[in-house]
């Protein structure tokens, strides 16, 4: 028997393994955690082992496995280069990333440094991008909604609220322009239908007939 549970927006699975001599936690996605264990080992120990190493686990997001090359962003692209500091420097579309090249690469506080800077190309652009674009749209088909505010989540790619507002996570930005295209018709139409009835998939095909698709390519590229 297989066992699944949700913290804080984490999906579990708990998997018994014949050849497995010790208990093992894998992030396999951002938002799901294999934790693989011997037969004897109760459920119980595996939880509380994955419980005290929790905080480590989360920590530890997609970000962090930039490896040491240049990375492209939408419009930016992420240099990494070796130096004599760990430093950011960001100039036209280029962001300058030095690291002491006598450290170690994969260490804890070049990583970090790495995904801030990573993070805060991401937040630029999804502010430039997402914000107009939400806009474009909204007045291209006529949607009217009240404020926008940017997120870095995990598990949620946008929002509606009762309000209106809408909420956009600025990871939309790794994805292709017409992904992004469909999160935004998605939540420009929870303005008019706040559930996920028929009537609202029938309203989002009306501005995005190919929303199965880009739905899937959202699902699994991340
Ligand atoms: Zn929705």
């Amino acid at each position: 028997m297989n066992k699944t549970e949700t913290i804080e927006n984490f999906q579990i699975k708990y998997k018994k393994h014949v050849f497995s001599k010790s208990i093992k936690i894998s992030l396999k996605k951002d938002d799901f955690i294999l934790v693989t264990m011997p037969y004897i080992c109760p459920y119980k120990t595996a939880r509380e082992f994955l419980i005290s190493n929790f905080e480590k686990i989360k920590n530890f997001n997609l970000n962090k496995k930039i490896i040491p090359q240049d990375f492209k962003t939408k419009f930016d692209t992420l240099k990494i280069i070796p130096s004599d500091e760990l430093k950011t420097i960001k100039k036209d579309r280029i962001i300058h990333f030095h690291y002491p090249k006598s450290e170690d690469f994969s260490s804890n506080q070049i990583q970090k440094e790495l995904s801030k800077a990573y993070l805060e190309a991401l937040k630029i652009e999804a502010k430039n991008y997402l914000v107009q674009r939400l806009e474009f749209l909204a007045k291209k088909f006529n949607f009217k909604y009240n404020k926008t505010s940017l997120r870095n989540q995990r598990t949620r790619f946008g929002s509606c609220s009762y309000q209106n507002n809408i909420s956009l996570n600025i990871n939309l930005m790794k994805y292709d322009f017409d992904v992004i295209d469909y999160v935004l018709i998605h939540e420009l139409c929870h303005t008019k239908v706040k559930n996920h009835s028929k009537n609202f998939w029938k309203e989002v095909e009306k501005y995005c007939p190919n929303y199965k698709e880009l739905r899937k390519k959202l699902k699994t590229n991340y």
